[in-house]
């Protein structure tokens, strides 16, 4: 059997390296023949050195990455579009994964998305490209390998509802004066993912639930009021699919990403892996589930709304909360500055231009210079 050629975007991150021990242990089916980072050169040479890649990218030049190596922001979208690739995993985070996703599915690869920010920014380019070069959508996001999953194949005319959990974040039951101090060690705290710093900070303030509602809307093709939220604290059921005769399906797995990443892999089938973690109902439970806060975490509201508003509004929503994060993580701004930064650039520029993608790029610019002066 010919081994499928894999590219991860994003391989020293935290998807990134759990797709490296995935694939480490399912070397008789796939190879790693791309590796991108943005910056990081040692963990990245320590990555070569084991998989052996036939291509190597950097995003931002640095004296001790190798000579060899390609270097620039392009280095994404070459790794993506290579010959010996089939799947191309992009666990970049953030706007900067773009341009590789459209590219890759234009070029017919499978694209394993957890780079959900793309779907965000530009779900109906994306998906118009995917039809256009033959590529294939499939996401590494818990709750959509969830939901994908659970549907199985099924006509979206017997979804009703989707209802996508949520663990809360750090600031669960913290009522909303001391949600307004929280500081970065405090977002950073999360209680059941081990996450990058991005996407932690996205699930404290509930953006990131905003994202996946947003993403789902795209890879399901399913409008946003059959997609629901509920806090799930234990983060073991990743989503529940209704059916249209009231029949509900959940999948449930320990919060890891070592199966939604293998899934990505190997969808529509199934193959044997030891390295996820095995399922022990009785000590994974009790499972609980509780509304969403909206008032002490407005960004979900927002972003839904963004997601409804359609045109540049997502794309607005998504740079705005970028950069408002890493604000925050810069200590220039508060935990509940960036909702507040959010909703100002929607009211300022939510309305922009979205049918190019110029025009997306060109809000997102405008989006992070209104958040930049906030
Ligand atoms: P991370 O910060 O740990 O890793 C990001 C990776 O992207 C690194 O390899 C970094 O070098 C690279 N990168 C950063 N900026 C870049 C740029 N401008 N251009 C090119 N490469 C760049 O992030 P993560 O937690 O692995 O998340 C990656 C993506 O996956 C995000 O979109 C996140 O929302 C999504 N996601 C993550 C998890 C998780 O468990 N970590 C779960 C679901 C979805
Ligand atoms: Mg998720």
């Amino acid at each position: 059997m010919s081994r499928r050629g894999v590219a991860i975007l994003g391989s020293t991150g935290s998807v990134g390296t759990t797709a490296l021990r995935v694939l480490a242990r399912q070397q008789e089916r796939f190879a790693v023949r791309a590796l991108t980072a943005f910056s990081n050169a040692t963990l990245l040479r320590e990555q070569v050195a084991v998989h052996a890649p036939t291509f190597v990218g950097m995003v931002q030049p640095c004296e001790s990455a190798d000579a060899s190596w390609s270097t620039g922001a392009e280095c994404l979208i070459d790794a993506a579009v290579r010959d010996d690739v089939h799947t191309v995993i992009n666990a970049v985070v953030g706007a900067a994964g773009m341009r590789a996703t459209i590219a890759a599915l234009e070029a017919g690869k499978r694209v394993a998305l957890a780079n959900k920010e793309t779907l965000v920014m530009a779900g109906g380019l994306v998906t118009a490209a995917a039809i256009r070069g033959g590529g294939e959508l499939v996401p590494v996001d818990s709750e959509h390998s969830a939901i994908l999953q659970c549907i199985a194949g099924r006509p979206m005319s017997e979804v009703r509802r989707l209802i996508i959990t949520a663990s809360g974040g750090p600031f669960r039951t913290w009522d909303s004066e001391r949600v307004r101090n929280a500081t970065v060690a405090d977002a950073l705290n999360h209680p059941t993912w081990s996450m990058g710093r991005k996407i932690t900070i996205d699930s404290a303030t509930l953006a990131n639930k905003a994202l996946e509602v947003i993403e789902a809307h795209h890879l399901f093709g399913i409008p946003y009021e059959r997609i629901e939220v509920v806090v799930h604290p234990q983060s073991v059921v990743h989503s529940f699919v209704e059916f249209v005769d009231g029949s509900v399906l959940a999948q449930l797995g320990v919060p890891s990403m070592e199966l939604p990443v293998l899934y990505a892999l190997t969808h529509p089938d199934r193959i044997a892996d030891t390295g996820v973690p095995a399922f022990d109902p009785v000590a994974l439970s009790p499972l609980t589930y509780e509304p969403v806060r909206h008032d002490v975490f407005p960004a979900l509201g927002l972003g839904i709304a963004a997601g409804r508003r359609g045109g540049a509004a997502p794309a607005v929503f998504n740079a705005a909360n970028e950069l408002a994060v890493a604000r925050f993580l810069d200590g220039e701004l508060s935990f509940p500055d960036i909702a507040r930064a959010i909703a100002s650039a929607l009211s300022v520029c939510g309305d922009a231009d979205g049918d190019t993608l110029e025009a997306l790029v060109a809000a997102d610019a405008v989006a992070r210079a209104h958040v930049r002066e906030f």
